[in-house]
């Protein structure tokens, strides 16, 4: 299994939190729940691509559902 390890001060120590997020697609605010790995030692976001892509498919699926279309969104994490 891969390491990760926190770019900003390379502590490896690290655990998932999951809260709610605000997606902003297009205009439109979408709430998603979301799992996000943050470093022990600085708190800092760790990037996880599994995690991140999770995000944003639900963003896509949120989005599609309120307008009946799809689109790619324009997510800022
Ligand atoms: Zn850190």
């Amino acid at each position: 299994m891969k390491q990760f390890k926190c770019d900003q001060c390379e502590s490896e120590a690290m655990h998932i939190v999951e809260r709610d997020e605000i997606c902003h697609v297009k205009g439109d605010k979408i709430i998603v729940h979301e799992a996000v790995r943050l470093c022990d030692a600085c708190g800092k976001r760790v990037f996880d691509r599994v995690l991140d892509s999770a995000i944003f498919q639900e963003a896509f699926e949120i989005y599609r559902t309120l307008h009946g279309r799809q689109l790619e969104p324009d997510c800022h994490l």
